[in-house]
């Protein structure tokens, strides 16, 4: 009998009506026999209510109650399914994170799971009984209750179905995973399947079906992830056979990937501030005077690019970090501008990242000259670049962001028939 974890995001379960349609997705695969563990998101929109209340009560407040307020979100989804599974017959009953437990970090409101107990969800799921589990929460190891951060149930799925040793099916409001944003491109792709180290770097890199966090997992402990749509009919589906092709896109070990492409997909996030730090001394341990501050404050760096005058005397250096930090950024390098000894900050947040990615780039040369041609063709130029081995992002002016998409998407072979 095979073990399988179930996660439905906000808006499939939206309300009470949403959450009947996720009741009949897992009728169907408990009629397929499978143990089956559910994790539950709050319901679209609760956990920003929520989050809105504690700011409301506080500029400052306590982080841990801000975790005990924001998890209850899910306990609420979790509770209903369980009472409208048990109404349609199926044995079911709802767990909040330490009730597992779920033990993580005491990072309030970041925390990690660092061990889950899964021997009474096991010893549940072995009577027959379905576990609803209130994703995104666990319990410290002073006894509080700890959340994941934004997006976490995913995290909580994967971990679970990590230590139950199932597979992962995460439902979501798309049907998979698109070589790119199709309410951008309308001639993107579903993927029948993806890598774990493309969907890494596409789900960093903007793309918003899985928390990174989760992918990262997965690809650790191999958790064979499908994402797949709850608005399909849930009687409709054609189940799994063992962990073959789908409804949706497997994410999953490279071996697995049949048909390999070059570039898998495009991301895109506008969620970018720039910084330049102008006419700074070329000299030794002047990066480290501007970069280690911002590291002590806790500001992650993407893209970096020098420019040093031609008599090699001077230097402007850009770096981009996300848009929520940029004030913080500039704060912490103007009080500092003295050591420093930079003559001004210039800042821009219209700009879009724009990341090709897929492991064919490996062992192809001219991929990113390719992506450079297909800019310079349509007039767009570039004000960063950063590479990784499967990976190559451009910062754009924001303006541009939609040509960006749709030329590259269509010069790398991606568009649908
Ligand atoms: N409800 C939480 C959030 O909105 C966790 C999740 O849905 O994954 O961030
Ligand atoms: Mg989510």
């Amino acid at each position: 009998m095979s073990r399988l974890v179930m996660k439905f995001g906000g808006t499939s379960v939206a309300d009470v009506e949403r959450i009947r349609n996720v009741a009949l997705h897992v009728k169907r695969e408990v009629e397929e026999g499978n143990q089956v563990a559910v994790v539950l998101s709050a319901m679209a929109g609760k956990t920003d209510e929520l989050v809105g209340f504690c700011k409301q009560a506080s500029a400052n407040y306590d982080r841990r109650e801000y975790d005990f307020i924001v998890s209850s979100g899910e306990q609420i989804t979790s509770g209903l399914l369980a009472i409208i599974l048990q109404d349609m017959g199926i044995d079911a009953r709802s767990w909040a994170g330490w009730q597992i437990p779920i033990k993580t970090s005491s990072v309030a409101s970041a925390a990690r799971i660092e061990e889950i107990d899964s021997a009474n969800l096991i010893a549940s799921m072995e009577k027959g009984q379905v576990s609803v589990v209130a994703g995104f929460q666990g319990i410290s190891a002073e006894g509080r209750v700890t959340t994941l951060g934004r997006g976490g149930s995913d995290t909580s799925a994967v971990a679970l179905a990590a230590s139950l040793d199932a597979r992962c099916d995460i439902y979501t409001d798309v049907d998979g995973v698109y070589t790119t944003d199709p309410r951008i491109v309308k001639q993107a792709r579903k993927l029948p399947r993806v890598s774990y180290e493309e969907m890494l770097e596409m789900a960093s890199l903007g793309a918003k079906v899985l928390q990174t966090r989760s992918v990262e997992l997965a690809m650790v402990y191999k958790v064979p992830l499908q994402v797949r749509s709850s608005f399909d009919a849930p009687d409709n589906i054609p189940v799994v056979p063992g962990n073959n092709f789908g409804p949706g896109t497997l994410v999953c070990e490279e071996e697995l990937i049949v048909e390999e492409q070059v570039v898998s997909g495009i991301a895109y996030s506008k969620d970018e501030a720039k910084v330049t730090v102008r006419h700074v001394k070329d000299k030794p341990g002047i990066s480290a005077s501007i970069f280690r501050p911002l590291a002590d404050a806790n500001i992650s760096v993407d893209m970096i690019v020098q420019n040093v005058s031609p008599d090699g005397e001077f230097a402007n250096i850009t770096f981009t970090v996300v848009a929520n930090d940029l004030d913080m950024a500039v704060s912490v390098l103007e009080e500092k501008q003295q050591e420093i000894g930079f003559e001004s900050l210039e800042t821009a947040s219209n700009v879009t990242k724009i990341s090709i990615v897929g492991i064919g780039m490996r062992s192809h040369a001219g991929v990113a000259a390719k992506m450079f041609d297909v800019l310079a063709s349509h007039g767009i130029n570039i004000l960063a670049i950063a590479t990784s081995e499967i990976k190559t992002s451009v910062l754009i002016d924001q303006d541009y962001t939609e040509l960006a998409l749709r030329s590259l998407h269509t010069a790398y072979d991606l568009d649908a028939e």
